[in-house]
């Protein structure tokens, strides 16, 4: 058994806060006194963060087991609560809130125990790590050194320790091959394994799957399946058996896209059935693969800690680094860098380690040869699988550094948001946050200490030595860039002083955006928009200088770019393959910024002349609580699924679409045209797996009338009673935060008193990845959330017994949906919308045969023509709230079952379908 740390310990929860001393005696305080007593001597505490929330005093600070366990088991998966914290140090989980202090001096004690262990498998870099983080003060630096031996030999530091990744070959192009049906059929056998149902559904599905591996019949005409396949078929194995079959004998790669990071886990996993996790020569047959957005830098990491970051932020990179030493990828967001360890900073330390910006040097920057982005990069260019997700695969097809790494064939999972997807990918936003980047990218910081981020006249210096019409044109465009926004610029246009064409511009969209939306949303404090259209003159005027302004950039970036091109073909004898590689790499992002203010002079081109169909043009001003972020002119396309079946589809040669809810209800048309397909004139092919689960006898849909639309107290006790009446377990899901946060505010402590937590994305300083695991972890705490809860939350079994959601989820009234709407057939538009939304929703309910449980409206404003939304055979009853929280508290049976109260009405179209 291990010691406790004799250190004081606090817990606060919505129920209450305690305090154990150091010699174990442990009572209940009040806030202020808690407070008080933290600031006298540090404390233990777990996720000071959301101590701090609970104790409504944000500058609380204290001894956090969190950043010990990420300094001590860094890359290891840990919920961030009491319970989380006691299962993974094998510790007794804590039996009520006030043995929570006791768990935390045990938790610590056995921490540091393990730290003198021969079997402490993080040890390598430890001491050398705990040196640095003693000069900046770390508060767990000096309990933690008595527990580090001194290492015999000088540790080596992260940056000569990771590995170099190795240079391949480029792939030849795949075999042109056809997979028989009994294959198919023989190797799903095999990946379900041995004495698995078989499933009829599932066969069909990896037999129509199997069709996109065929052989291209026509250039620019792939072959397109849709693929409807209902929770439960195994569509995952389903496609995965063609797959590895054809990237076996084809030689080939196939891209498995996902819009969540749950799927691109699942596939991970179920992807070892078919592939092994190294091949003999040590390569991976299957690789994950995200935005450059999503790895580590270690540029930006070396520069963060060689004093480009400084107090609380110095030690993230410090705990960042030991975690990189043995991260699995490198992978930052969703990978094993735990996603609480940002939010324990609070500020955005985790963004500013990661390549947001397009600034990588690539063959410029020391760490080139180690670089997970790098490394990633390769590896999927020889994977058989590469998982990725729909921008990634969207962003490659369009503009792709490599043209034989770009995918050719696809399945996209998680298909219905392939048009989401789509949608911001083709976009254009020419806002001040955009053109200040753009800014920074050319010229460089203007403010001091910015560490490594250098303008393009540091990146290309000796090219624009070396080359005198290059040099010319970097001038030209630093010149030429000094008109876009820089820093202060919404204070100027709050002053009335813009400076510059396109500060003025906005200034002009700031006022006239002020001058007509009719939204509601000035009011409220919500963004506002208005369309671009009968635009007064000074504005169309306005919009051309910045026009011109944007053009003067953009001239010179196209000549350097042709400069470096003939560098690259005539070389000189000074550029060795790193310079060049160097060099590509600058090439690419300049094609990608030409691409880019192409774009945003062809959206101010259009101002004020005739509207083009094809687009959705508005101008915005972006808002918070009130506070102005952004301000900008947006395009999108009316149909964003014209340009992907340019980019995407055409030059593929199989695609694949598939999802729970691909279709509306029996209805194939619109998914048809959703799928882009009919613009590169290819018929897609169909195909229906039905799920196998009961839902008559699994689940019911529950209508609640007596809960008055606006009567926020209602809807809040309605939330809380329906929790009780469940017994936790219930996720709650809001069309808007503000609303969620009143009835969190308002419900939170009763339900906790009752021994049930309540967790709230928006309220807790928590990440949303976390929160899930929160909820997954613990059958008794329940979870209110926005869209990303919709259909992110995969969590099987007890721990989700109930969703309710507090009306339907209509579309945002928004200028883009209007246009959409319009285009789309009017309500039936919006109704499709809905009934995707709905049936998203209820898909959270039911992940295995063995689930069960209630979907819950609390809204009487339910139109009957949406219940199609939901499975067939699901009973819908209209009801009070009375009777739903009794037939709630009862459980579903597991048995169809008929209406025993009169005062209960089943819907009328419900039963049967
Ligand atoms: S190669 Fe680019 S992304 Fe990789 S570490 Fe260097 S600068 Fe960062």
């Amino acid at each position: 058994m291990p010691q406790p740390l004799p250190l004081a310990a606090l817990h606060a929860s919505h129920a209450g806060t305690w305090l154990r001393d150091a010699n174990g005696n442990t009572r209940g305080l009040s806030k202020g006194e808690a407070i008080m007593a933290a600031a006298d001597t540090p404390a233990l505490m777990l996720n000071a963060p959301l101590v701090a929330t609970r104790l409504g005093y944000p500058d609380l600070s204290g001894l956090d087991l969190l950043e010990l366990f990420a300094f001590v088991f860094p890359a290891r998966f840990c919920v961030p609560t009491p319970k989380g914290l006691a299962d993974a140090l094998e510790l007794d989980e804590p039996t009520s809130d006030d043995t929570v202090p006791a768990l935390l001096q045990l938790a610590a004690g056995k921490i540091l125990e393990h730290c003198e262990s021969e079997e402490w498998a993080e040890r390598d870099g430890a001491w050398s790590s705990l040196q640095s983080l003693t000069k900046m003060r770390w508060p767990w630096a000096q309990i933690l050194a008595p527990h580090i031996r001194r290492p015999e030999r000088a540790e080596k530091w992260l940056f000569a320790k990771l590995p170099e990744w190795e240079e391949t070959p480029e792939r030849p192009q795949p075999a042109q091959i056809s997979i028989p049906d009994d294959t198919i059929e023989a190797q799903l056998d095999h990946l379900t394994g041995d004495g698995a149902e078989r499933r009829q559904g599932q066969r069909d599905y990896a037999k129509a799957a199997g069709k996109v591996f065929e052989p291209r019949d026509k250039r620019d005409m792939p072959h397109v399946l849709l693929a409807q396949a209902g929770t439960g078929i195994g569509k995952t194995l389903g496609y995965l058996a063609p797959a590895s079959l054809w990237s076996n004998a084809a030689r080939g790669t196939v891209w498995v896209s996902t819009f969540t990071k749950n799927l691109q886990r699942q596939l991970r996993s179920e992807s070892r059935r078919a592939w092994p996790e190294q091949r003999p020569d040590g390569s991976r047959p299957v690789v994950v693969r995200k935005g450059r957005e999503n790895y580590l830098c270690l540029l930006n990491l070396e520069d963060a800690m060689q004093g480009g970051f400084g107090g609380r932020p110095a030690i993230l990179a410090q705990l960042v680094a030991r975690w990189a030493s043995f991260s699995r990828d490198g992978d930052m967001i969703g990978g094993d860098l735990p996603g609480w360890l940002g939010t324990l900073f609070r500020k955005r330390g985790i963004s500013a380690l990661t390549d947001q910006r397009g600034e990588c040097v690539y063959a410029g920057c020391p760490h080139y040869r180690k670089c997970f982005i790098e490394r990633s990069a390769r590896a999927s260019a020889q994977a058989d699988l590469v998982i990725a997700n729909h921008a990634l695969v969207m962003v490659n097809a369009a503009r792709g550094r490599d043209h034989a790494q770009r995918p050719s064939r696809i399945i996209f999972d998680e298909g219905h948001h392939v048009m989401q997807a789509a949608d911001s990918t083709f976009a254009a936003a020419l806002t001040g946050q955009e053109t200040i980047e753009l800014r920074r990218w050319i010229i460089g910081p203007e403010r001091k200490n910015k560490g490594r981020r250098r303008g393009l006249a540091a990146r290309l210096a000796d090219v624009a030595s070396y080359d005198e019409a290059g040099g010319e044109a970097v001038e030209a465009a630093i010149k030429a860039a000094q008109t876009l926004p820089s820093d202060g610029w919404l204070q100027r246009l709050n002053d009335n002083e813009p400076w510059g064409p396109v500060e003025s511009l906005l200034a002009a969209v700031r006022s006239l955006t002020y001058a007509r939306d009719e939204s509601g949303g000035q009011e409220a404090g919500y963004g506002i928009e208005t369309e671009a259209a009968q635009l007064p003159g000074n504005f169309v005027e306005l919009a051309g200088q910045a026009e011109s302004a944007l053009a003067a950039i953009r001239h010179p970036l196209i000549k350097l770019g042709v400069r470096l091109e003939s560098i690259i073909e005539d070389a000189p004898d000074w550029l060795d393959g790193q310079g060049r590689a160097r060099i590509e790499g600058a090439r690419h992002s300049l094609s990608w910024r030409v691409d880019l203010l192409a774009a945003w002079e062809s959206l101010l081109n259009r101002m004020g002349g005739p509207s083009d169909p094809e687009f959705v043009d508005w101008l915005s001003v972006e808002r918070s609580e009130a506070r102005e972020f952004d301000i900008g002119v947006h395009r999108r396309w009316l149909d964003p699924m014209k340009p992907f079946a340019k980019v995407v589809l055409e030059p593929s040669h199989g695609v694949m679409l598939t999802s729970a809810t691909l279709r509306d209800g029996e209805d194939w048309e619109s998914a048809v045209a959703a799928s882009g397909a009919p613009y590169i004139e290819v018929q897609p092919q169909l195909s229906s797996a039905e799920s196998p689960f009961d839902y008559a006898s699994r689940a019911e849909v529950l209508i609640v009338t007596d809960i008055k639309r606006g009567d926020l107290p209602a809807l809040a006790g309605g939330y809380a009673r329906m929790i009780e009446a469940a017994g936790g377990g219930v996720l709650g899901l809001f069309t808007a935060i503000k609303r969620l946060r009143a009835v969190h505010g308002r419900i939170a402590d009763r339900l906790a008193r009752g021994g049930l937590p309540l967790f709230a994305q928006h309220v807790d300083p928590i990440d949303t990845g976390t929160l899930v695991d929160i909820f997954r972890d613990d059958p008794r705490a329940s979870l209110l959330g926005t869209d990303a809860l919709r259909d992110g939350v995969d969590v099987p079994g007890e721990s989700l017994r109930c969703v309710v959601m507090e009306g339907v989820p209509w579309p945002k009234p928004s200028i883009l949906h209007r246009a959409r709407r319009a285009a789309g057939g009017g309500s039936a538009y919006d109704d499709r919308m809905i009934r995707a939304r709905l049936a998203q929703a209820f898909g959270r309910l039911i992940r295995s045969k063995d689930d069960k449980g209630h979907f819950v409206v609390l809204s009487a404003a339910f139109p009957s023509r949406l219940l199609s939304a939901f499975p067939p055979g699901t009973p819908v009853i209209r009801l009070t709230l009375d009777e739903a929280l009794q037939r709630v508290s009862e459980g579903v049976s597991g048995k169809a079952r008929q209406p025993e109260n009169p005062g209960i009405t089943l819907d009328e179209d419900s039963i049967p379908f």
